[in-house]
This record gives structure tokens, sequence and C-alpha cells, in this order.
């Protein structure tokens, strides 16, 4: 079934992937973490409609320590959530390339660095990779990271993980699932559940 799901998925994504401009040039490690931190909470395409203009003004640390939190967050203004943002970005700036830990980056961005710049095959779990793992598999909790790594591997690239986010944009969204269209429809336990009649 795994080897299925990823199949599947996979499939779709070669002729349904988004074009983000964070994943143009795919940037350097630096920019996928300011990448995850403006990706917290909105949607991909309110960020992608501020991208250029906020990673021109941050592309480096430096520029962002330059910057100062105020000048940051009216960088950030129009994207909103600017003052919590900005204080993440100029902390995480400061302790950029010191070795230690690197504050305001939670699982998911370490997960997507491994991910996008190390080629490592782990799963980038957030609630859109969850959310069709979940429904797929009818599981939840630390299983969805679990069955999410094996798709990786079954899958051989950790791109499986981005198809993942653009399938739930898609696809299964939050509300009102579009399972009709879904290339899982057939296998899906969230699917197969809505299907039967409710007694
Ligand atoms: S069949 Fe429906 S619930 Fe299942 S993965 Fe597809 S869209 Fe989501």
């Amino acid at each position: 079934m795994i080897a299925e799901f990823a199949r599947r998925v996979m499939e779709w994504y070669e002729r349904n992937k988004r074009v983000l401009p964070w994943r143009l040039g795919m940037g350097d490690e630096w920019v996928t973490a300011l990448t995850a931190i403006l990706l917290r909470k909105t949607r991909a395409e309110a960020v992608a409609k501020h991208y250029q203009r906020i990673v021109g003004a941050l592309s480096t640390p430096q520029r962002a320590l330059e910057l100062g939190v105020e000048g940051i967050e009216e960088l950030l203004r129009p994207l909103g959530l600017h003052r919590t943002r900005a204080r993440q970005i100029y902390s995480l700036a400061r302790a950029w390339g010191s070795g230690g830990r690197l504050p305001g980056l939670g699982p998911y961005a370490l997960s997507l660095i491994d991910c996008l710049h190390r080629r490592r095959l782990v799963p980038v779990v957030d609630v859109n990779t969850a959310r069709v793992v979940g429904r797929f598999f009818g599981v939840g909790g630390e299983r969805v990271a679990e069955l999410l790594g094996e798709a990786v591997r079954e899958a051989g690239t950790c791109e499986l993980n981005l198809a993942l986010m653009d399938l739930a944009a898609r696809v299964c969204r939050a509300r009102r699932p579009r399972c009709g269209e879904c290339p899982l429809g057939d296998l899906c336990s969230y699917a197969a559940a809505s299907r039967r009649p409710s007694s």
C-alpha cells in the first residue's frame, strides 16, 4: 500500500506541481529557514506574493542583523504576524553559523533543510502532509511521521513531501476534500468512510 501511495502521489505531482518562487532556485539553507518561518500559519500563495521582496532584503543573516527587528517588522507587515516573525528571524540570524541551537526553527524547518539541501530521505511533517497521510491511512499521532518516512524512502526522493503539500493544497483540502479528483480516492480510508451510508 505504501508503494502504491508513493507512486500515485509522485505521478500526480509530475503533472500538477505548483510553481512557487522558493522552489525555483532552491536558495541556500538560510533562505530555506527564512521561507519556513514565512510559511508558518500562512498560505503558500500569500507568501509567494511578497517573497522576492522579502528574501531580496533578507538574503543573508548579516542583512537581517543590519535591518534590525524593527526594519524586519516593516518589511513583513504586509504578510502579517510581522512582530513574531521579525523577532524569530532576528534571533535566528544572530545564532546562524554559531553551531549551537537555532532559535525559531522547529522540526518542520529542520527536516525541510535536511530534505532540500542534504537530500536526506526524511519526512517533512506539517499540517498538510499530515492531513493527507492521516486521512489516507486512517492514522494519527506519531504513526503519521512513521508512514510518511516510509513513503519517502519508497519514493526514493524527499520531493514526495513537496508533492503531498501540493496535493493537500489542491485536492485534499482541510475542508471539503475533492476525493472524486484525487489519485488516491479508491484506496483512501477517509474517502471510503465518507462513501459508507450513515446509519
Ligand atoms: S481521497 Fe480524499 S481524503 Fe483521501 S487523500 Fe484524496 S482527497 Fe484526501
